[in-house]
């Protein structure tokens, strides 16, 4: 199996870096926010509720990233960066160069992408 070359993987690393420590900043940030709110009047209106979701939403989505960034900082460390970990193929390099953090190919991303939607359950909103 071909893995990338040592140049784009050490470029790759640099960006990588980059964005843990954007995102673990980000994460810091937000978990202040919602650690300050906790004590938010429940009267207060939706506004405060909506602003909470959206926050432990994004969390959640940095959380992921997170992880994402430091299982491919890992795949580096093995010598494994740059392929798929659901089929072992080579992701597109013009992927990684956009999302350095990518764990999956092109082609497996539209398939999970197909199959979470699929099972994902109609969110209620009943306030
Ligand atoms: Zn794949």
């Amino acid at each position: 199996m071909k893995t990338a070359s040592a140049k784009f993987v050490s470029k790759e690393r640099e960006k990588l870096l980059k964005d843990m420590a954007h995102v673990t900043a980000e994460l810091e940030n937000l978990r202040d926010l919602m650690q300050a709110e906790v004590d938010v009047e429940p009267d207060e209106g939706d506004s405060e509720i909506f602003e909470r979701e959206k926050n432990a939403a994004l969390i959640a989505v940095l959380e992921r990233r997170l992880k994402d960034i430091e299982t491919a900082l890992k795949s580096m460390e093995k010598g494994e960066y740059g392929l798929c970990t659901r089929c072992g193929n080579p992701i597109e390099p013009e992927r990684l160069e956009i999302k350095p953090d990518a764990t999956l190919c092109v082609e497996c991303q539209r398939e999970v992408e197909r199959l979470s939607r699929r099972n994902r359950p109609q969110r209620q909103i009943d306030w």
